[in-house]
């Protein structure tokens, strides 16, 4: 398949080095607050990426996406809510998982937190082969990169060495540094935030080799086949694993680097630190579908910017409900029929979506020829043409593309769930209860009532309370 590689600024022949399992590391969520729907844009293409590696190419992923559970924002906001870091982040990482699900991710193999103690030790492991090699000083009890020591340097973000400009994410700290563009590998640790010694002194590790250490523990030696992530992460977070990477292996890091573009809101880039955003959650909330999200997410190019509306919502709501009437109407059809050539149009199809989606993953073309064969395949059951066996075998062909496109099984999933959080009507059918117990009948008959509008009815029998969906 071909894929655009950021190191490069080209597309490019992509095939696993081993010929058999793509060795995949993709950044994941800072864990100080849910994520928003524009990590999710991410995570989605990220989740398309390895869908078409499987599905369509045949090979085998092994995939990692962190936790970045420890660094300056979630030790901040750890410390505002007064609680330990390891529970808050568990929080968000539950949360992560639950919207992960929600919007129909594949589970990856590995799923590493920063703090856990195997990982902390790779990234101590590595800052020492970083000094032993002469990458590295140390200033008041915390460890920095030397950049002057590493002249590739800037080779991903294009950089010369003079111009390098501060990217978003640039370390802020206060500590002392030989050169402003050189960055903390181990932080020495400060008054009452938490700390961590496993021979470079009390401390916490630098964002950047965090991801370099799991990468490399999880998926064995360099370079492994594909690193991605949001596009702001080229400059300085990707460009700082390499450096660190490299320069303790002497090995390249990774042979591709996989960048999406950003999920915009207001013409600005959707972002906890602006404000402007939404959760899957706060999306659902709102009466919409998980999986028209993914949809949207989805549609449009990974490398071409995205404006989230709650318009554009509804176009992918539209084209989601035509998608899953079409393969609803397919198992109504009857009789005989009789499609000219119906297995030759299929196999088209097929090849026409995965050629799209094997050139750098062009969903916008892999939809089209969707929606082309839905609509010939729409005017034949009009015409009476199509017929039982041919409409499971348009059926089959829809279930093949939805294994990347993952939209119609979402749908599905989403059908069988009750209308009301499970929770909720748990809390709902305790709090009757109590209400019965105190012989307040009124309120009990309202919970039944109000559960009953809602889809959900409720049986009492000497066993107990169930209840059922409508
Ligand atoms: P963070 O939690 O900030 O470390 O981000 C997790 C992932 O989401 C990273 O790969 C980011 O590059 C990506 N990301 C953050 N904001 C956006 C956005 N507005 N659109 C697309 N990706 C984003
Ligand atoms: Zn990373």
């Amino acid at each position: 398949m071909k894929l655009y590689n950021t190191l490069t600024r080209s597309e490019e022949p992509f095939a696993p080095a081993d010929g058999r399992t793509v060795r995949l590391y993709n950044c994941g969520l800072t864990v100080y607050a849910r994520g928003h729907i524009g990590n999710f844009r991410t995570f989605v293409a990220i989740d398309i990426l390895r869908r078409t590696l499987r599905h369509l190419e045949g090979w085998q992923v092994h995939q990692v996406t962190n936790f970045t559970d420890v660094d300056d924002k979630t030790i901040a906001a750890a410390a505002e809510a007064g609680e330990p870091l390891r529970a808050f982040t568990d929080r968000y990482i539950a949360a992560f998982r639950e919207d992960a699900a929600a919007i129909g991710l594949e589970p990856v193999e590995e799923m590493p937190r920063a703090t856990d103690e195997a990982n902390m030790r790779a990234m101590v492991d590595m800052i020492k082969a970083l000094e032993a090699r002469g990458h590295t000083y140390r200033s008041d009890g915390s460890v920095y990169f030397r950049i002057a020591s590493f002249p590739e340097y800037g080779r991903l973000a294009r950089l010369d060495h003079e111009g390098m400009q501060s990217g978003a994410r640039v370390d802020s700290d206060s500590y002392h540094k030989e050169d402003a563009r050189d960055f903390v590998l181990w932080k020495a640790a400060r008054p009452g935030e938490p700390s961590w010694d496993y021979g470079l002194g009390p401390g916490r590790p630098g964002w950047h080799i965090e991801c370099s250490a799991m990468a490399l523990r999880l998926l064995g030696q360099p370079p492994i086949d594909i690193h991605g992530g949001g596009i702001d992460l080229v400059f300085p977070h990707h460009e700082n694993e390499i450096a660190q990477a490299e320069g303790a292996t002497g090995k390249p890091f990774a042979r591709f680097w996989f960048h999406v573009e950003f999920l915009n809101l207001d013409s600005e880039k959707m972002s906890k630190s602006l404000g402007n955003v939404y959760t899957v959650r706060d999306v659902i909330e709102r009466g919409h579908r998980a999986s028209t999200l993914r949809y949207l997410l989805m549609s449009v190019h990974y490398r071409k910017p995205l404006t989230f509306s709650w318009e554009i919502l509804e176009q992918a709501e539209a084209a989601v409900r035509r998608l899953s009437d079409f393969v609803a109407r397919l198992d109504a059809v009857t009789g005989e029929g009789s499609f000219e050539g119906l297995d030759a149009r299929l196999e088209r199809a097929r090849r026409e979506f995965h050629e799209a989606m094997t050139d750098d993953l062009n969903m916008p073309r892999a939809l089209s020829v969707v929606f082309d064969l839905l609509r010939e395949m729409n005017a034949a059951i009009d015409a009476g043409t199509l017929g039982a066996a041919g409409a499971a075998a348009v059926r089959e062909t829809f279930e093949w593309f939805d294994r990347v496109l993952g939209v119609l099984a979402l749908r599905k999933a989403e059908d069988a769930q009750p209308p009301v959080p499970v929770e909720e009507i748990e809390r709902l059918i305790e709090e009757r209860r109590e209400a019965r117990k105190a012989r307040n009948f009124a309120r009990a008959d309202e919970i039944r009532a109000e559960l009953d509008a809602r889809g959900i009815v409720v049986e009492d029998s000497p066993t107990g309370t169930r209840w059922k969906r409508k």
